[in-house]
Order: structure tokens, then sequence, then C-alpha cells
């Protein structure tokens, strides 16, 4: 295997690297570089299979679907008879049910009545629905002229997918509807790559973990939980490490069990300009590790790099404190960089535009994320409104919104009724 490029090699890459002020894509850029996909796979029933990432191709063994069936309950005949200023006028002579073909032969001037899934009888390519034929005489149908092409209401047999072909490319997420595809090819187990395993700890001393009583000065822990909540909405193996007191040795056994365990490790707290504890020294003993202050808001200090322990590395994102802070550098940088490193090639859904139902002061030259309602306004356009209190802080700001505003690292103040990009929660 060839060593991965050390931190310095990927700055060196970078066009706009400035650490001190490293705009928003750049950091998506770097991270890019950085983290490289899980190389492990594993195969897994169709129910465990759900939310993981295929490791490769699923070729599909059959046709889906097998035969050419009826799309609709109706009637089944020759598409060639149809005539745009004739009505058609069919003997039923038989009847097809879905498992249950009928294999007789079936001349012109002649009909089967068929089920939806039942198998298109030899020669015929074409159904008319039941509703849309008057039943003539006893075991006689009339189709009106005009009202059908040859080939409608029949579904080709490998229409949905091709026998041989992939029905799932490797990197595919299985959903629910991926889950239903493969059952439908027969396929009782895929091939996944391995659950990435992340361990997370929050550190300071002045956190308090739950249960401890409060005290002058301390806050609870919030971060964890919304770290563990987001790594579990992406289904990650977590390793929940606790609060670690900001003690050099606790830090570094910290460090060093989880750089022993996972593939990344996400830590709070410590990593801001000017924080006198040992957080940073630390990732600076153990790794290859640079810190950055992002030109964005909220969220401006990050440390980025590697955890080694002995022949093992573990990808390290240091984020900050402040609890929006953290949900936001999660959203906007680890979440892709750990899709990464599960093998996803998923492409994300693309930001909504919606327009500001107030002014966003904002200067030009860092990405803001301000804490938005999205909803529709009269005209049907969308619209979003700020929760107000924006401080990095303020948790409750994340709870009330279901969106992102985005406003990018160029762009100045938007003003009342201007479009601007929301990233969904
Ligand atoms: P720091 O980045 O360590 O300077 O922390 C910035 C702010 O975030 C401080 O007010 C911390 O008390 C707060 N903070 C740090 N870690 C956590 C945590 N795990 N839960 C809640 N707040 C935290
Ligand atoms: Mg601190």
């Amino acid at each position: 295997m060839t060593q991965p490029p050390s931190l310095a090699d990927i700055a060196a890459q970078l066009e706009a690297y400035d650490p001190q002020a490293l705009p928003a894509n750049e950091v998506l850029n770097f991270l890019d570089h950085l983290v490289t996909p899980v190389q492990d796979s594993e195969s897994v029933d169709i129910f465990a299979a759900l939310g993981r990432v295929t490791a490769q191709d699923v070729i599909s063994p059959i046709n889906v679907p097998p035969h050419d069936n009826s799309a609709m309950d109706g009637f089944a005949f020759d598409g060639a008879q149809l005539s745009d200023s004739q009505a058609l006028s069919l003997k039923v002579v038989g009847t097809a049910l879905a498992g249950k073909a009928w294999e007789g032969a079936v001349n012109a001037g002649e009909c089967v009545k068929i089920m939806t899934g039942a198998i298109m009888p030899k020669g015929l390519n074409t159904v008319v629905p039941q509703e849309l034929c008057h039943i003539t005489a006893s075991q006689t149908i009339e189709i009106p002229a005009g009202l059908l092409k040859a080939g409608d209401n029949r579904r080709l047999c490998g229409e949905d997918i091709t026998q041989g072909q992939p029905a799932l490319l490797k990197g595919a997420s299985i959903t629910p509807a991926a889950a239903g595809l493969l059952a439908s090819l027969g396929v009782p187990n895929v091939l996944v790559v391995r659950r990435l395993r992340v361990a997370y700890f929050s550190t300071g001393d002045e956190i308090l973990s739950l249960g401890e009583a409060p005290r002058e000065g301390a806050v609870y822990d919030s971060n964890r939980y919304t770290v563990h909540g987001m790594l579990q909405a992406l289904g990650c193996e977590m390793i929940d490490m606790g609060v670690v007191k900001d003690e050099p040795d606790l830090l570094e056994q910290a460090f060093n069990k989880a750089a022993e365990q996972a593939d990344a490790i996400i830590t709070s707290g410590g990593v801001s300009v000017g924080e006198a504890d040992f957080t940073k020294a630390m990732m600076k003993k153990l790794g290859d590790v640079v810190f950055w202050k992002i030109a964005m808001r909220p969220g401006r200090p990050m440390a980025v790099g590697r955890i080694q322990k002995g022949q093992r590395s573990a990808v390290l994102f240091g984020l900050p404190g402040n609890p929006v802070a953290v949900m936001v550098t999660f959203l906007a940088f680890v979440k892709p960089a750990l899709l990464k490193m599960m093998g996803s090639t998923a492409t994300p859904l693309p930001m909504l535009r919606a327009r500001t139902q107030e002014v966003l002061r904002k200067k030009p030259g860092r990405t803001e994320y301000q804490r938005g309602i999205v909803s529709r306004n009269a005209e049907g356009e969308l619209q979003v409104i700020t929760t107000g209190n924006q401080g990095s802080g303020v948790l409750s700001s994340m709870v009330q919104a279901n969106g992102l505003i985005v406003l990018s690292h160029p762009q100045g103040t938007a003003q009342l009724g201007d479009w601007v990009d929301v990233l969904v929660l």
C-alpha cells in the first residue's frame, strides 16, 4: 500500500491554503485528499444491509420482470389489429392469471382475459384495461377506436433490470428501495463496506457528564449527544469515550485508545486559539495535525489530521467546543469526509433556494451558516426566516431550525427578499 499523503503534501496542492483563514471549500478539498475509503467488506443479508454501502457492483442474475406481463387487469390481444377509425371486436378465449399462464394459441379476432402480473400469452403484445372496453355479448369485448396503441399496458421482460447488468453500483447506499430491488433479484446477501468505526469524546475541565451535580462555571456535555446522533444517522459504529478532562495523561490515554480501535476520532473543545489547555499539544504529540481558523461562522477553530498508534492511524476531526459550531462543522465538513470513508458515492441533495424574510447582515470573506425555518409563502415560493439568536452556543436554535441558511464566502449582506441557499436539516 502506498503511504497516505502528509498534511504538508496536501496543503501544498491546494491553491488557496491559508490555515489562518481557510475558506470552507478549501476545507472540503483538504479533507477529500486526507481521507480514503475503508477497504474491508462483509457479506450481510438484505435486512442487515439497510443503511450500508455496497462494496462492489451487484450484477443481476435474472431479468426483472422475468417475462413480458400485463400491467393491468383487462384483455390481452395482438395490437396489430388496432385501427384509428374502427372499434375492434374480440372474442374471449381464455384467462391468464398471475402465476398461472394461459398456454393456448390465440388467433386474430381473439383475446385472453388477463390479470395484472400474468405472463402475456404467446403472440400477444397489448392489453386493454377492463374499464376501457365494452363487454358486448357473452365472451365478446369491443375496444373503442383510437384508444390504444400496440404494446400498451404490457411490461417488458427485463425492463426494470436486465440479466448480467449491474442492478446497484459500487458505493450505492442500501436504501429501502435498494433493499427491495435486491430482493426482486432473488439476491439474499450483499457485499457491503465494513461499518466505519468512529470514536468520540468531549474535552474540557468545565464539562459535566450527565448525572454529575452542577457546579459553578461548569456546563453539561451536549456535544457528545449531538455527535452521537449525527453519527448514528450515518450508520457508523460508535465508540463513546465520554468526557476527558484536560490532563495530559488522560488525553494521551484517550487518543491512544481511540486510534487503536477507530477509523476516525471526533473530539470537541480545546482547539481554539490561545486555549491554555493540553488538548492541542497532545494532538500534535500523537500525530500529524494542523490547526485551522476557518473563514466561517459559527465554528472557526478546527484541528484536522491523523493520530498514530503503532501501525494504526485514525483520522482526527478536532471540532470547536461551542455546541452549534460542533453541529455545523460536522454537517459541513465531517459528514462528507465520513461518507467518503464509508465508500459512499451517493450524490448529496442540492441545497434549496429560498427568499429571506429578513435582512441577513454579512461581510464577504467568510461562509455563514444561520439557523433558519423554511416555509412556503402565499405565492408558493420558499421563504426562510432565522430562528433568532444566532450565538454559537445557542443549541435551541438548531432545535427550531429545519435548515441552515448558507451565505457563501464571497457574498455580502442578503437584502429582504433575496434568494439564499438553504441546507435542509
Ligand atoms: P472551547 O472550544 O473549548 O474553548 O469551548 C468553547 C465553548 O464551548 C465553551 O463555552 C465551552 O464551555 C463550550 N463547550 C465545550 N465543550 C462542550 C461540550 N461538550 N458541551 C457543551 N458545551 C461545551
Ligand atoms: Mg475549552
